[in-house]
């Protein structure tokens, strides 16, 4: 049995659909699909999830949402056409639109009921298509599969007890179509995941009706080692463990959500990232463990965005509890960190710039100075971070004698290195504006 889902530009037009379509009947295991909304047609392109959160945010803030309304719609009609499927089902979304609209309560549930009507619509639309194509097939709402999530508008969480309800659609006899994306509470109201979060679903409901395997559809023939934008056809990924992907997909590789390993790791259910595209070509697999092989590195992923806390305190060493209270500020603060080198007298803090204010800045810096006494504290808020993965990386010698020689060779500085207790990974701490420089030097040094 096999759950597959299609990400955004495989449901983005019709032409799509009927890739999909063919993907599906060319492999009766295919029996739970799960989808995303309609993504990019084109490069410039709205994926509908954003026009909806467009059409929410005008509707919020009282001003003209019609235009979104009309975007939203055009979109559907189009696909609706173009599928020869019955006209109703676009009334059926415009009505759904509207009830989502009216949603009471705190504005982001209301955000949320919005939100997910891209990927309730396409689950419609495609299974329409596959039935009128003699594939049986039936649209199942997330609730009736048994998805119970977190009430945390926008980062829903999955709720343990829907594993169990959901292994029981393995009794059904047609093919379900699954909206990715969102789940219900237990009081009964729709809660999405992170964005991107179809790959969660797909993940969830691979745990849940206990998979063989978890295809997921997108626009590429497999992972690549580096971000091709910044290398040209660069190698594709074969074979990852969970814990590379895991640690690749933390630092910029987008082709699968983090958070949706977790479900499927769990039930060791293997990945496959395919293409809609090219379904024949054989993807990349992301598996528990595989042998260990000549090239200790599997890829190098790279993400901007980052901010470092230099604190320096002499004898930090030997003040019991120091890295606490430092910590205790972020946690006060409400700041989430990734990463704390440390060393005799000094300790950085890494954590993603996004909502760390100026305001914020300037309580946390002087909480630091006055509760902690340092004597110096700086910030520094254009770090990019740079992962070099791999599974065996602790057991070859001078990986990271060769990865520095790679950033001296692009005279890339290296602000920090962090090895500590990743078996998998090195990270390396630069100014994003080496970000390229220095990942063309790595992926020279290891991979040509
Ligand atoms: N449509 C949602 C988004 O754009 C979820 C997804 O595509 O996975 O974030």
């Amino acid at each position: 049995m096999k759950v597959a889902k299609f990400g955004g530009s495989s449901v983005a037009n019709a032409e799509q659909l009927r890739k999909v379509g063919n993907i599906i009947k060319s492999d009766p295991k295919r029996k739970f699909i799960v989808v995303s909304a309609p993504g990019k047609r084109f490069k410039n392109d709205t994926k509908v999830t954003d026009l909806l959160i467009q059409l929410g945010n005008a509707y919020h803030n009282q001003q003209n949402y019609e235009v979104f309304l009309v975007a939203i719609l055009e979109r559907f009609q189009e696909i609706i056409n173009d599928l020869e499927i019955d006209l109703s089902l676009l009334s059926e979304i415009e009505n759904n639109i509207k009830v989502a609209l009216r949603v009471e309560g705190k504005p982001e549930s209301k955000m949320d009921a919005i939100k997910a009507i891209g990927e309730d619509s396409s689950a419609k639309i495609l299974s329409a298509y596959l039935n009128q194509n003699n594939i049986s097939a039936q649209y199942m709402n997330p609730k009736d599969a048994g998805i119970f999530v977190s009430e945390e508008p926008g980062n829903a969480q999955i709720l343990p007890e829907s594993f169990e309800l959901l292994y029981k659609l393995r009794e059904k006899d047609h093919i379900l179509v699954i909206p990715g994306f969102f789940g219900y509470s237990k009081t009964g109201k729709l809660v999405t995941f992170s964005r991107g979060g179809s790959d969660i679903t797909g993940s969830i409901v691979a745990a849940g009706v206990k998979a063989d395997i978890y295809e997921n559809f997108t626009d590429v023939d497999s992972v690549y080692s580096v971000n091709p934008n910044i290398v040209n056809n660069p190698k594709e990924i074969t074979t990852l463990t969970y814990k590379e992907m895991r640690e690749l997909s933390y630092a910029g590789f987008s082709v699968f959500h983090d958070e949706a390993l977790i479900p499927a790791f769990r039930e060791k259910i293997p990945v496959c990232i395919k293409n809609t595209n090219n379904p024949d070509a054989p993807g990349t697999f992301i598996i528990a463990e595989k042998e260990a092989s000549e090239k200790c590195v599997v890829g190098i992923a790279s993400d901007t965005g980052f901010c470092s806390l230099y604190v320096s305190k002499y004898l930090m060493n030997r003040e019991v509890g120091f890295g606490r209270r430092l910590l205790n500020i972020f946690e006060d603060e409400g700041i989430s960190f990734e990463h704390a080198p440390s060393g005799i007298d000094d300790m950085s803090v890494i954590f993603r710039v996004n909502n760390f204010t100026k305001d914020k800045e300037k309580i946390v810096v002087d909480r630091i100075k006055d509760e902690l006494k340092v004597d110096t504290v700086s910030l520094h808020r254009d770090l990019a971070v740079i992962m070099v993965v791999g599974e065996g990386l602790v057991n070859t010698v001078g990986v990271a004698g060769k990865a520095a020689s790679a950033f001296a060779k692009a005279n890339v500085n290296i602000e920090m290195i962090n090895q500590g207790s990743s078996e998998v990974s090195m990270m390396f701490g630069i100014k994003d504006t080496d970000i390229d420089a220095a990942i063309r030097s790595l992926y020279q040094t290891f991979f040509e």
